[in-house]
């Protein structure tokens, strides 16, 4: 059978399966400098793990050339997403290697006597290369939704066109449903990773619950920081002296830091308001934990590629029925006992300091006052909870809808904020 060779999908840019690299990696005509190699573990030795023994390490690679070594499984939730960003930059890095060679090399087409010139400018455009070569086990799903993502981010397509232009070069590209629907969201992030994207974080409470499902625990991880967590000590910041003291900002930590920054569907000012326990004050959410809801339609609330397919035909939401929310639904947090044991399936939220119960969480959903079905849900019930704009921030009349209720108006300048995915919009 013919020996497979690696597609070119733009200039410098390759792709083949694991069976092709090395014989690719050996072929100066490509010019490869950068290769990004992508499996479940993640490969260690890129260049032959079978025959090869030579041990060049994860980082070095071969023949100098650099490698990023990706670890993704070739599941509908494997999780493309967060290795976007890295792969997308490491490709860029290749491309960019591969234009100043080039540069460098009509230079010294210039400058030298042209027969001599056009010999030692081919030649040294092949030696020097510039090129990334993206492999994954079989090069049909994982490799293409990273080349595809890159294509996605260079020139401003989406998901189908970008894969198209990976289709014509190589015909067997075909990435599973998830990491097609993966791509489509981060073009709805305008190709950056925003962890604070109201549609980034239900689609993660989304997976989470599947793989919650399929695993049968969560991860210490997969919860997000409790925001409240340095202060829960400190007695209740509300009547201690006449220092606000916990009105300083309360920064997030790990993944959630990215949501305090990301200024789009949620990352912004809202991202900061505080949820704290009506009894004792205690902080027990920040606005970028809060996942939206449609008030009163009866799916699957979280389901963003229904939502983002509704919100491309034009369809809105139910307007004017947040008043029938009481519930805040948010991310999993860190102080939520019982969410993380795999065998609760629902339970009691109760105040981490006083105790009180404040909410629930059932992972196979809820029907929220207003008819929506959430799932998985993990609520505070508005009347447990008091929501205040962030620090610094004036309360002034008037309020916006965040998932699902009305929260203090953030800022006197700031018009009505129109979310599309949050209650309130007009119905098409
Ligand atoms: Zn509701
Ligand atoms: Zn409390």
């Amino acid at each position: 059978m013919g020996e497979e060779r690696p597609s070119e999908v733009e200039p410098g840019l390759w792709v083949c399966s694991e069976a092709a690299v090395a014989s690719a990696l050996a072929d100066p005509s490509l010019g490869i400098t950068h290769l990004i190699s992508i499996g479940y573990p993640p490969p260690g030795h890129p260049a032959g793990d079978d025959d090869d023994d030579d041990d060049a390490g994860p980082a070095g690679g071969s023949n100098g050339v650099k490698t990023l070594s990706v670890e993704l499984e070739d599941d509908e939730d494997g999780d493309l997403l967060t290795q976007i960003p890295a792969c997308v930059a490491f490709i860029r890095d290749a491309l960019r290697l591969r234009d100043a060679n080039r540069a460098a090399a009509a230079a010294a087409v210039n400058d030298d006597d042209a027969e001599a010139a056009a010999a030692s400018s081919s030649a040294a455009s092949t030696r020097r290369g510039g090129g990334a070569l993206v492999h994954c086990h079989a090069g049909v799903s994982r490799s293409c939704a990273v080349i595809a993502a890159h294509v996605m981010k260079t020139r401003g397509v989406d998901a189908d066109d970008a894969l198209e232009v990976v289709r014509r070069a190589h015909p067997r590209a075909d990435p599973n449903a998830g990491f097609v629907a993966q791509l489509r969201l981060w073009r709805s992030m305008d190709c950056k990773l925003n962890m604070a994207d109201e549609a980034y974080r239900l689609y993660s409470v989304a997976r989470l619950a599947r793989r919650r499902e399929y695993r049968g625990y969560v991860d210490a991880t997969d919860v997000q920081p409790d925001p409240g967590a340095d202060v829960d000590t400190a007695g209740d910041e509300r009547t201690a002296g006449g220092e606000t003291r916990v009105d300083r900002f309360v920064p997030f930590v790990g993944s959630a830091s990215v949501a305090i920054v990301g200024p789009r569907h949620g990352g912004g000012r809202e991202a900061g308001s505080m949820i704290r326990c009506r009894r004792c004050g205690r902080l027990v959410a920040r606005g970028g934990n809060l996942l939206p809801h449609r008030p009163g339609q009866g799916i699957d609330a979280f389901s963003w590629r229904k939502r983002h397919k509704m919100e491309a035909a034009g369809a809105g939401s139910g307007s004017g029925s947040a008043g029938g929310c009481q519930n805040l639904f948010t991310q999993p947090i860190a102080w939520m006992q019982g969410v993380e044991d795999g065998v609760s399936t629902e339970g009691k939220l109760s105040c981490p300091r006083c105790e009180v119960k404040i909410g629930a969480f059932n992972w196979s959903g809820c029907q929220c006052g207003c008819g929506a079905w959430v799932t998985p849900a993990f609520y505070l019930q508005t009347g447990k909870v008091d929501v205040m704009a962030p620090p610094g921030e004036p309360e002034v009349g008037g309020s916006i809808p965040v998932g699902g209720v009305r929260m203090p108006r953030l800022a006197a300048s700031r018009p009505a904020v129109r979310r599309p995915s949050l209650a309130g919009r007009d119905d098409a």
